[in-house]
């Protein structure tokens, strides 16, 4: 037998007796694991891999595209085409949760808006557009078109759509991916196809095409969806494909999001320190999104923030891939689990083995909750605060309630009880600011069954 083949044969049986979490798991149990072997920024930043300079250079990018942005969608001239989302308090939201789950929480509660960024309504609006962005920012220097000192707006000019029409980008995507690659790269003007996993909503493969993209629909899930994509481009020296599961550069364009939120946090006056511990939940697919946006929080505020992953209870991959160490070498499949959920973004069996290897001494917990409480909760926001999300974008909410009752984590990071009256628990909200109100009237009519 070659080696390859003994990592791909896995033993059931063993793993759940190695690891009996793992049959809570199978069991579909709403379960948290807060990883014992988590360290210092300082001790886990070397198996990053980047840093500071890697995160400074994205920003920089992000600036030298915003008078271009600001031109080419006008919805992000308010903020002189930088892609940023809101920062608020959703005190009535905790005082629900609280009720919900009939526990206290004493930190006070705050949501990222991601749901509402502009051009694309998803946290994808961070990573995949910085992506495009990347790429057709090397190849116009690359041809002599373009200098990092110009003003970038030159890009709505014709002849530019006509160089990057030479071009074309592929990507696979269960949506929200597909929505912010696609629609950046056809606003350039690029060829641009997105392979669709089944799970895709309808209205989302519809705006693509308004937007001039090729959709590719596929009667399975995630996994096949980029594996298709990934071969088309193989064939195609000019066509690049986007790689959500070992991108650095998608990673790099999310974690941006650390020094913009420590801003916001120091115009709100909100302090994060080591009394003032931050709280971060993050819905987590391939872990592309939540890994680069923890690795920024880490970076901005160092060993003061503590980063949870969510995830639904049937596409458990992060918790399963980081809890028995084997990454992107298991899938949730392998434990009989369907992979089967609402949660547009989340429905991914088999995590990113770059981001978790990456990040796993970084993140301090995991857990997963079911679709039936993400449309509760999807409800409940609703009706507190006036908010409506996509049904992942929720996945988060519950976290304040794991991390203020699991004593053995808490005492284990040597927070004290006293101390959580003065932490911030904060809900990135990753989508849902463009579903249409057809479709959010059945995600509400849905959590009231
Ligand atoms: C993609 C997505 C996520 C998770 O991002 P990954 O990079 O896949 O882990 C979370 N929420 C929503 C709404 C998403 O679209």
């Amino acid at each position: 037998m070659t080696e390859l083949n003994q990592k791909s044969e896995l033993n059931i049986d063993k793993l759940t007796s190695d690891f009996p979490l793992l049959k809570q798991l199978i069991a579909l149990e709403e379960v948290n694991w807060f990883n014992p072997n988590i360290t210092t920024l300082e001790q886990g930043l070397p198996y990053v891999g980047m840093g500071d300079k890697d995160i400074h250079d994205a920003s920089l990018r992000l600036k030298r595209f915003a008078p271009y942005l600001a031109k080419a969608f006008p919805e992000t001239q308010v903020a002189n085409g930088i892609i940023e989302s809101e920062l608020i308090d959703i005190p009535l939201m905790k005082s629900v949760l609280e009720d919900h789950y009939q526990l206290p929480i004493k930190g006070r509660l705050m949501m990222k808006k991601d749901s509402h960024l502009p051009i694309s309504g998803s946290i994808k609006a961070r990573g995949g557009i910085y992506e495009v962005l990347t790429h057709a920012e090397k190849l116009a220097i690359e041809a002599g078109l373009l200098s990092e000192s110009d003003d970038y707006s030159k890009l709505l000019e014709p002849e530019f759509r006509d160089f990057f029409k030479q071009y074309s980008i592929a990507v696979g995507s269960t949506g929200n991916l597909g929505m912010s690659i696609g629609i950046m790269s056809a606003k350039l003007g690029f060829t641009v196809s997105v392979h669709m996993s089944a799970d895709a909503r309808a209205w989302k493969k519809n705006k693509l095409r308004e937007h001039g993209v090729n959709v590719v629909e596929y009667e399975q899930d995630y996994g096949v969806a980029v594996e298709q994509g990934r071969k088309e481009a193989e064939q195609d020296p000019r066509c690049f494909f986007i790689d959500d599961e070992n991108s650095q550069t998608l990673f790099l364009g999310y974690s941006v999001a650390g020094e913009r939120l420590k801003q916001q946090f120091e115009q709100q006056q909100v302090v994060v320190d080591k009394e003032h511990p931050l709280f971060v939940y993050l819905p987590c697919g391939v872990g592309g999104g939540p890994g680069g946006v923890a690795f920024g929080l880490k970076m901005a505020f160092g060993d003061d923030v503590h980063c949870i992953f969510a995830e639904p209870t049937h596409s458990p991959c992060m918790l399963l891939g980081v809890h028995t160490g084997l990454h992107d070498e298991i899938s949730v499949q392998d434990l009989g689990i369907d992979n089967l959920t609402a949660a547009d973004g989340l429905a991914v069996g088999r995590a990113s083995g770059f981001v978790g290897r990456a990040m796993e001494r970084l993140l301090d917990g995991y857990y997963t909750l079911t679709d039936e409480r993400m449309y509760q909760l999807l409800s409940e926001l609703d009706q507190a605060e006036g908010i409506q999300l996509e049904p992942s974008a929720l996945a988060g909410m519950p976290g304040a309630i794991h991390v203020e009752h699991n004593s053995e984590y808490l005492e284990r990071l040597g927070i004290a009880e006293s101390t959580l009256a003065s932490a911030t628990h904060l809900v990135w909200a990753t989508g849902g600011g463009m579903v249409p109100e057809q479709e959010m009237a059945e995600y509400l009519a849905k959590s009231s069954l």
